[in-house]
């Protein structure tokens, strides 16, 4: 193994045995006070390496740091990985192995248990044949999402305070809770922060970038009918379930999650309760093009009058909550984030792909809070789930990418 081949195996193994599972729906950040073992790991981790500006913000999980640049004329990047695991899968207890130089068969997860992962159902294993793997035991998710990241940062961090004499800009880095619960890196405070733009890393598949996302909201529709006895109803009744059905049917039937991919947007009715007097429907709105949003919006607004027109005013009221803006607008205006990017990931022998990712992303936050924040993929592979896995040449080749890119911005400044 290379040296940030072992490196980085060493980092992720003592990370993602740190459980830190965020929880939906809860109030406060962090969702999960576990969250802060690991920051607080990173912090004594980032203090050996001598990085500096060192700051843990215990109050809300956050952890910052600098690598000092040594160039003339200082053009300071920040790159930004999330601490928290995905609630969709156990994060406790998990038992990391290494499959070293993977032959291309079947993986068994867990002997006693009858869990295995065969190329037959997961392709994508075919891709790795040669490398080292490492896998869960079945029971848990590994956390390569997004500790692939976190350790290919802190491998980078160490080589550069290591190697004082490359050239390289100051490089801010901070690692942000509850990415997986939609927290956004709300409580990142930019100033402390320091970078006018940086990285965040995350995603599955090597040398994936991204600097587009769904422009997103959701429609609250509230209905209120009129119950009154199906005998003498005519004229009279209003039938919430009714009504919220025809608006369902105003949207075009192929323009659904199921029907579409790549750059098509979508409408996504996903909850529809209630009765005869009242009823409430919530549909996600997705669309990567701003204009293709605002028409999407217009139509529920549209199909919402008309119902109005039909049942009498205030039967059907509307609501856009949840919303996000794609990061593309905020990250269009320094196109250098993208071509540098795209220079280093081919500088480090990997292909560069570029993918409109179907979600948002902290990234997507932090570019409209006025922080252009494109995504590199972490690398990892079958995220949130016990089948999830990561390749140490992946990771490795991150670090790589991440010294390439301190080079570009070198060049540049
Ligand atoms: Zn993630």
């Amino acid at each position: 193994m290379s040296q940030f081949e072992h490196q980085v195996k060493e980092r992720f193994l003592r990370y993602v045995k740190i459980d830190t599972q965020s929880k939906a729906n809860v109030k406060r950040t962090p969702s999960t006070a576990k969250q802060l073992d690991l920051a607080k790991l990173l912090y004594e981790e980032l203090a050996q390496m001598k990085a500096k500006w060192l700051h843990l913000d215990e109050k809300h999980c956050l952890v910052y740091a600098k690598i000092p640049g040594n160039l003339k004329q200082d053009m300071p990047f920040g790159l930004i990985a999330h601490l928290d695991t995905a609630p969709d899968a156990s994060g406790t207890d998990v038992k990391p192995w290494i499959y070293e130089k993977y032959d291309g068969n079947a993986v068994i997860l867990n002997e006693k248990l009858g869990i295995k992962m065969s190329p037959a159902s997961f392709p994508i294993l075919k891709q790795y044949i040669g490398q080292d793997l490492v896998f869960t035991d079945g029971t848990t998710l590994l956390g390569g999402d997004d500790k692939a990241s976190i350790a290919a940062i802190m491998t980078f961090a160490e080589y550069l305070l290591a190697h004082p004499k490359a050239p390289h800009p100051t490089i801010c880095l901070a690692f942000t809770p509850d990415e997986e619960v939609g927290g956004l890196a709300k409580d990142l405070d930019l100033k402390r922060f320091g970078a006018p733009y940086a990285y965040t890393l995350d995603g599955d598949h090597l040398g994936y970038y991204s600097y587009e996302t769904f422009n997103a909201s959701e429609a609250q529709i509230e209905i209120n009918g009129l119950l009154v006895h199906t005998g003498t109803a005519k004229g009279l009744m209003k039938n919430a379930v009714a009504i919220g059905n025809q608006i369902i049917a105003g949207l075009p039937a192929k323009e659904r999650p199921e029907y579409t991919s790549k750059r098509q947007g979508f409408f996504h009715p996903f909850v529809f309760e209630g009765d005869v007097s009242h009823a409430y429907l919530r549909i996600l709105i997705r669309d990567f093009e701003e204009k293709g949003f605002a028409r999407r919006e217009n139509l529920i607004k549209e199909l919402v009058r008309k119902a109005n027109d039909e049942y009498g005013k205030g039967t059907v009221t509307l609501n856009f909550a949840n919303g996000y803006r794609s990061m593309k607008n905020a990250v269009m205006g320094y196109p250098f984030l993208i071509e540098g990017l795209v220079a280093a990931i081919a500088r480090a022998g990997v292909k560069p792909v570029e993918l409109p990712f179907r979600g948002g992303t902290d990234g997507s936050a932090l570019s409209n809070r006025g922080l252009p924040c494109p995504n590199l993929s972490a690398g990892y592979e079958n995220a949130h789930g016990p089948y999830e896995f990561v390749s140490i040449q992946s990771m490795a080749k991150n670090v790589e990418i991440l010294l390439a890119l301190a080079k570009e911005f070198a060049k540049m400044a």
